[in-house]
């Protein structure tokens, strides 16, 4: 049974929220606002029992399960990325810097 934690802004940073499948739990920054909040937490509780290897396909496949549930806050999510620390968090995940 997948398990949901909050956590801070600071304690999650750059990650709006993060899935740990071997303790099946889901860590999500707890300020963000509602409708990103459910969309985030749809897509890590997506990963906890996703077998994909290939990252981006992991990715593609969460937010693509995640935005047809929460249309509202995939859109905000995406607004909300738009910014100098997630691009940089992006980049260093496509060229292998951080996971
Ligand atoms: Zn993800």
């Amino acid at each position: 049974m997948a398990e949901v934690i909050y956590l801070t802004r600071k304690a999650l940073y750059p990650r709006f929220g993060f899935a740990l499948p071997e303790k099946q739990i889901a860590y999500i920054r707890d300020d963000l606002p509602e409708c990103v909040k459910q969309f985030v937490i749809s897509h890590e509780v997506y990963h906890l029992t996703d077998n994909a290897n290939w990252w981006v396909w992991r990715e593609i496949k969460a937010n693509m399960h995640s935005a047809l549930r929460h249309p509202i806050g995939f859109m905000l999510c995406l607004q909300m990325s738009l910014v100098p620390y997630r691009l940089r968090y992006y980049l260093q995940r496509i060229t292998g810097r951080a996971q």
